[in-house]
């Protein structure tokens, strides 16, 4: 699979900008973009506050997130006390490896995040979603880096109905256009409706997820030898995450990581093997 370099996109639209046949053609774009400024200023994610740009948050919601900084679990990310060099493990790793190779996330969910993913995802703020992309791709950016295709954690249909709209696929195809990875929205098909993961056991997580994911198989040929970069918004328990990438991995992908805006501080949850 083809796959067109960040860095040649970047040179070339910066060549774009000096060429003098596109100098005016800026000029009228930067008035535009101060024209739609003025119209429909850029908002805080979180809170809604009047801020300068359009993905960043105002100082005092930025005061209340906790981004996920290294040194982190190579494995599920979480965020460590002590870096342990390349490679170092959370306990949890250290005694079962999650099917998935890599896991990052953005920010922290918790009580004061929790807004930005619930306005996101129920609250019809997508239009949000290229600014969380860019965040997605600064956090993931050595997950980006080896990804041969995007996908996002599939919804069920019913859910798709009520809500309208699957806000991970929503991130992946945001994610696409910044990075011009390749996005397949439908790769995966959620084939059962599954009750909340949250409160079960791992051992029923993992029996409730059993064959509720599974790969379209027209797709099959795109999945074999390639690594696939799995879209979602929060990351709470494994269980999810490793039920898609089963799926991925049983077609032949070479491997499987995982992205998402946010992750919960504690420990994933073990997943029943
Ligand atoms: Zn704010
Ligand atoms: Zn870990």
């Amino acid at each position: 699979m083809t796959k067109i370099d960040r860095i040649d996109i970047d040179s070339q639209s910066s060549l774009v900008e000096a060429a003098p046949s596109n100098f005016f053609l800026g000029k009228f774009k930067r008035a535009g973009d101060v024209l739609l400024d003025l119209l429909y200023p850029p908002q805080c994610l979180k809170c809604g506050a009047i801020v300068e740009s359009a993905d960043t948050l105002c100082i005092s919601c930025w005061q209340t997130v906790t981004f996920m900084t290294p040194p982190w679990c190579d494995a599920c990310g979480i965020m460590l006390e002590f870096d342990s060099g390349p490679g170092g493990l959370c306990a949890a790793c250290a005694r079962q490896l999650p099917v998935f190779a890599r896991a990052r996330s953005v920010f922290a969910y918790d009580d004061d995040s929790k807004a930005m993913i619930l306005s996101f995802k129920y609250r019809d703020r997508t239009d949000n979603a290229p600014a969380y992309a860019r965040w997605l791709a600064r956090a993931g950016a050595d997950l980006l880096e080896d990804a041969d295709l995007l996908a996002p954690v599939p919804l069920h249909w019913s859910r798709l109905c009520w809500r309208r709209y699957n806000q991970s696929a929503l991130l992946a195809s945001a994610l696409s256009q910044e990075t011009q990875i390749a996005v397949l929205p439908d790769l995966l098909v959620r084939r059962r409706r599954t009750a909340s993961l949250g409160a079960m056991s791992p051992s029923r997580r993992r029996r409730t997820l059993k064959g509720a994911i599974r790969l379209r198989s027209s797709y099959r040929d795109r999945v074999t030898g390639n690594r696939i970069l799995l879209i979602d918004d929060v990351l709470t328990t494994r269980s999810t995450a490793q039920a898609c990438a089963r799926a991925l991995l049983r077609a032949g992908a070479s491997a499987v990581d995982v992205l998402t805006l946010a992750r919960v501080k504690r420990p994933l949850p073990q997943a029943a093997s």
